[in-house]
């Protein structure tokens, strides 16, 4: 996989971080091992992608670093395994027992409390603090209250040291480090219960916001979790239960009713109905015949199927959606750069302030030390920006979340800020606006049978992946006739195709194409077409060098939801919605009238397509909604670019996966951004402001170093629950996928 051979990749899952320097420790605490080739820490996801050489480091070596830094760590198996595998299915059993250190976030509060090691050090923390304080109101003897104080400051205390030492050897100051500066100058003041009140407060508040995000995070590990395990397999007519890493392509999958796809396959015998909500968003189960796609993770639910493995576990459409998720979880936002560069220049200068506010007065002005050294441990303590770091990916991971879990993938940050700004959509017609599902209407015979029309057209299109072609195809299919393979097959996109059989050539295509070889269209041909067209068909046109040998009207039923997704587009406040297509005006204007789009364009081809989007970007920002085919320059030009439908090649050429066959989520996934953006707007504005407040307040010594940390952990739990409210937001409309005519 990597460059140099004897390198070992591995990815990892850590548990524990809570505030965005927590990835930076663990990367270079890891690139300080000797052996660590790279290492990359993904502070919203968790994941460790780690590359080694296994001559001078081992995977316990690793385990043992990353515990030694304070965090947990799980090894991440190749395979997607279901949640009640545990640990037994990763492929290094002598690992197990790392295993039982994760905190299940996602189960029952009160359990993560008393379970979770980090639960229970604030518990005890918390235990701690109320013991000594009642030995100091009952004025016992001094040193049992320290006791009791010392007791929680040294449990809750000690991992929140030992991070920032190492963060201390690194040269750099991250919030553990403030914290325990803090705390143990507090102790040599002699405010125990102050000191034993910060540790209670900070590990409380950082735990607590683990714990929440982990939920949010974990919901996306929760789709990976759809995939069973184990698959039922016919090998030598017998069906057999084998774990899902051992199936290879082309074996046959047997599924019974109510049971979990395993795999992404082909249906090959049976018919059901699928529940495909895990993947899609959309509630309503997909008829399935033979010859149609399923995905891994999807339900059964009618019938009995035997489907045709088409990838192998890791390579299956959850899987690739998972991964995109994952790293788009990982890019930063624009505003999150921004907020990075702020708090590497903050952090700095408070600290600066906080040694002079500790020397200045005593020295300078003969004032009492412990007062001012009082307040440079408060300043320590509002130096750190972790409500500020943490607002931008908490809104950014919960958002997308949101949409992965409704069939709505962003690739990053940036996609997820930039769909709200939308001045301007373009839509693409075949496939976009209309169900790319197109059927044959009629065959008009000129100078050639039908049957021998339709065998050169299917001939040829079988090579091409248009839905016209797809269309031409199945229905020679269906006719039973029997197709040649093409020699010199050439397509051309916006036009046709063209090649030839038994040494004859043919062209199949539209009247651009036709003419451009130089086949006249007779007078009695172009009132057929005329005759196609006005009907909201679109005539296809089968020829050989000479002549025309007769047309194919296909027609492609306009997506139910297309007029409901315009309005609710204009409703989001886009302002200008276009259509851009290859097809011929008749038909884009009865199309564009029927769904309420005032303007398009019309016998476009793929890079007229790409010019109209740059005089479009004159007026604001462009989005392109398209299938992947034929308008991949649009796509790739347009500001942001959605792509509908088929997800193996959309989710290569776009910025934004609409998954499954709704077209309404266009509107969703623009006012999903709107939202966000404003959350953090609000996060960013909040965490100034705060911090802004209590910067002044500590330099006056009206705060003290409670009010302080409870200021700055209350404000970062404040801005992960505002965040983490994206988490919730709906579409506000029922899918209901468009019932369309199934082809065998
Ligand atoms: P749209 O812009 O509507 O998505 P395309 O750019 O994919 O359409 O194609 C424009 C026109 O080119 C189609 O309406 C059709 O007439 C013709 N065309 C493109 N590809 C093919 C093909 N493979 N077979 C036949 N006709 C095609
Ligand atoms: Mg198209």
């Amino acid at each position: 996989m990597s460059q140099t051979p004897s390198l070992k990749s591995q990815q990892f899952r850590v548990a524990g971080m809570d505030c965005g320097s927590c990835a930076k420790t663990i990367e270079v605490g890891l690139l300080s091992l000797k052996g660590v080739d790279s290492a990359l820490v993904s502070f919203t996801t968790g994941i460790i992608k780690l590359s080694y050489d296994p001559m001078y480091v081992n995977e316990t070596a690793i385990y043992d670093r990353i515990v030694a830094l304070g965090y947990t760590v799980e090894r991440i198996s190749e395979v997607p395994k279901s949640p009640t595998d545990g640990c037994k299915y990763n492929q290094n059993h002598q690992h197990e027992h790392h295993c039982v250190d994760i905190p299940k976030t996602d189960t029952a509060h009160w359990k993560f409390w008393t379970t979770n090691r980090r639960g229970q050090s604030v518990i005890l923390a918390g235990v701690g603090l109320i013991l000594g304080l009642v030995a100091q109101k009952m004025a016992l003897s001094v040193w049992i209250a320290r006791f009791f104080y010392g007791i929680g400051i040294i449990i809750a205390g000690y991992p929140i040291a030992r991070a920032g030492l190492f963060e201390l050897r690194l040269r750099r100051a991250d919030m553990n480090l403030l914290m325990t500066v803090s705390v143990i100058g507090a102790v040599i003041l002699n405010d125990w219960f102050e000191a034993g009140l910060v540790v209670f407060l900070f590990s409380l508040g950082s735990t607590l916001q683990l714990f929440s995000f982990g939920r949010t995070r974990n919901a996306i590990r929760a789709l990976m979790n759809l995939t069973p395990s184990i698959a039922t397999v016919k090998r030598n007519d017998e069906e057999v239960s084998v774990s899902i890493g051992t199936v290879e392509v082309g074996e046959t999958l047997v599924i019974r009713p109510g049971g979990r796809i395993a795999l992404d396959g082909i249906v090959i015998k049976g018919a059901s109905a699928v529940d495909q909500s895990a993947i899609t968003g959309e509630s309503i189960p997909e008829d399935k015949l033979p010859g149609d796609v399923v995905y891994a993770g999807t339900i059964n639910q009618t019938g009995f199927l035997e489907v045709k493995v088409t990838h192998t576990a890791n390579d299956t459409t959850v899987a690739k959606i998972i991964n995109l998720v994952e790293e788009a979880q990982e890019s930063k936002a624009t505003s999150q750069q921004w907020v990075d560069k702020f708090a590497s220049i903050y952090t700095p200068i408070v600290i600066l302030i906080a040694l002079a506010i500790s020397l200045i007065p005593p020295f300078a002005f003969s004032q009492a030390f412990d007062v001012w050294v009082y307040r440079a441990l408060v300043m320590l303590v509002i130096a750190c920006p972790c409500a500020l770091v943490i607002s931008t990916p908490v809104s950014i991971v919960s958002a997308i979340g949101a949409a992965t879990r409704l069939g709505v993938l962003f690739k990053g940050g940036y996609a997820l800020e930039t769909a709200g700004k939308l001045h301007t959509v373009a839509f693409d017609k075949t496939g976009t606006i209309t169900q790319g599902l197109p059927t044959i209407q009629n065959v008009y015979s000129i100078s050639a049978s039908i049957e021998k029309i339709l065998e050169i057209a299917a001939s040829l299109e079988i090579q091409s992946e248009h839905p016209f072609a797809k269309a031409i195809v199945a229905e020679a299919y269906k006719q039973r006739i029997k197709t040649i393979t093409p020699e010199n097959f050439q397509s051309f996109p916006g036009k046709g195709v063209w090649g030839s059989l038994n040494e004859q050539t043919y062209a199949v295509g539209n009247r651009r194409l036709f003419k451009e070889i130089g086949i006249p269209i007779l007078s009695e041909v172009a009132s057929i077409l005329a005759e196609v067209e006005l009907k909201g068909q679109t005539p296809i046109l089968v020829g050989n060098e000479k002549q025309l040998l007769g047309v194919i009207a296909v027609s492609d039923g306009l997506r139910l939801e297309a007029a409901e997704t315009v309005r609710l587009l204009k409703q989001a406040g886009v302002k200008k919605q276009v259509m851009l297509t290859g097809d011929r005006d008749v038909v884009a204007s009865s199309i564009a009238r029927q769904i309420g789009i005032t303007e398009y364009r019309a016998e476009l081809l793929p890079q007229d397509k790409l010019a109209e989007i740059q005089k479009l970007q004159r007026n604001g920002v462009v989005g392109m909604v398209g299938d992947g085919i034929n308008d991949a320059p649009a796509l790739a030009a347009a500001d942001i670019s959605f792509a509908v439908g088929g997800i193996d090649i959309a989710l290569e050429t776009a910025d934004i996966v609409l998954v499954g066959s709704d077209l309404r989520k266009l509107a969703y996934a623009v006012n999903l951004s709107r939202r966000t953006v404003s959350v953090i707007q609000q996060n960013v504005v909040f965490s100034l402001i705060t911090k802004g407040l209590f910067l002044l307040l500590g330099t006056f010594g009206i705060v003290g170093l409670a009010v302080a940390v409870l200021a700055d952990t209350g404000s970062s739990l404040l801005v992960t629950a505002n965040g983490m409210r994206l988490f919730q937001v709906k579409d506000n409309f029922h899918y209901t996928s468009p019932r369309v005519e199934k082809r065998l």
